[in-house]
């Protein structure tokens, strides 16, 4: 862990590398207000190692890492603060790649790179994937059909009612693609701005403090983490939980409380892979590839469906298998290299 202050720019942030087993740390900058510096020091150090599961599931040579913004700064220093963030993560020589993540833009890393040898999710133009939020959205529309075949629910995502909360660059996209398919979508959040524009596309809107209540087939938490948790979970109206948000668990014991009711959950870092699959790729032999991104995203699907497969064969809840098959890939790779 590195603990990052600057005082022109009033910086103040938490680098963590959760394990390197596979490759270099590799995960996005979060920026948001925190109630207190505890609460950013849990957020990170979960985040990061969640970046670790994601890597290692879906096949990437990356372990996990993750940074945290304490507090959103004015538009006036913002440029200035993540020059002074990227000397920081220079300093750490490639052990952490950062990229976005809530709260930050591909623009952001640009300016981090003003300072920063590392830094992915530059736009196309600068040889990069641009903003990973698409393909992530993307990945979470392919796990979500496998998602639905295995709750029982008529294949394919026409006519299901999904409802999305936070429709950032994650939930906006995601809420996109699920309209285009036919899907009746609903959306919360805290914003509304935000609303609006999902309205605009045809999305219904719902009060956020009461998300977790819409009876639906699918629940898809993308904004912050722990919306499923011991106080949430007996009170859920849905049949499925898949979404881009990361940690959406407050507990790994919420995949038991999911799994007693009935409620199947598609794991968090299992779906919502597609955008470090997409920032991953920039650093792939010849530079970022598009159709290469996409691919590896797609197998997300398959990957879901050998998850849940499992889950049904040993009774063992999806989070738990997930947990497994991407900490199994990490002990083969440090037991090889001993
Ligand atoms: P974002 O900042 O673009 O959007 C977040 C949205 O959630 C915003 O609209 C915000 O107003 C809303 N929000 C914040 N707190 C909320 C609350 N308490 N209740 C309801 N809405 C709330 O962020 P994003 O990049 O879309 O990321 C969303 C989630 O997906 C995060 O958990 C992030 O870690 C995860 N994720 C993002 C990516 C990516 O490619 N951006 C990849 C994997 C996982």
């Amino acid at each position: 862990m590195v603990f990052c202050r600057d005082e022109v720019t009033r910086l103040r942030a938490i680098v963590a590398i959760h394990d390197t087993t596979l490759g270099p740390g590799l995960g996005g900058i979060r920026m948001r207000e925190y109630a207190s510096d505890a609460e950013a020091l849990t957020d990170v150090l979960r985040l990061s190692q969640a970046m670790s599961l994601k890597a290692s599931l879906a096949g990437l040579d990356f372990g996990g890492g993750k940074a945290v913004i304490i507090g959103v700064p004015p538009a006036s220093s913002r440029a200035e603060l993540f020059r002074a963030l990227g000397r920081f993560i220079d300093s750490l020589g490639g052990r952490y790649v950062p990229t976005e993540d809530l709260g930050t833009y591909t623009v952001d890393i640009e300016r981090l790179r003003e300072t920063s040898r590392f830094g992915v999710g530059v736009s196309e133009t600068l040889g990069g994937g641009g903003d990973p939020s698409p393909m992530t959205a993307w990945g979470v529309f392919c796990g979500l059909r496998a998602a639905v075949e295995a709750a029982g629910l008529e294949p394919g995502i026409h006519g299901k009612r999904v409802v999305v909360q936070g429709i950032g660059k994650v939930g906006f996209a995601l809420v996109r693609l699920l309209i285009d398919a036919g899907a009746e979508a609903a959306v919360s959040d805290v914003d509304a701005a935000r609303l609006e524009a999902a309205k605009a596309l045809g999305a219904r809107v719902v009060a956020n403090e009461s998300v977790h209540l819409e009876r639906c087939d699918v629940l898809s938490p993308c904004a912050t983490g722990a919306l499923l948790n011991e106080r949430t979970i007996p009170e859920l109206g849905c049949r499925i939980v898949a979404g881009g948000a990361n940690n959406q668990l407050e507990t790994l014991d919420d995949d038991d409380r999911l799994a007693a009711r009935g409620i199947l959950y598609a794991p968090d870092f299992a779906i919502n892979a597609g955008g470090l699959i997409n920032v991953a790729d920039e650093l792939g032999p010849g530079g970022y590839d598009r159709s290469r991104a996409l691919a590896t995203t797609e197998a997300i699907e398959p990957t879901l469906r050998a998850i849940f497969s499992e889950s049904k064969r040993t009774g063992i809840p999806p989070g738990r298998i997930a947990l497994r098959m991407a900490r199994e890939r990490i002990d083969a790779r440090r037991g090889s290299s001993h």
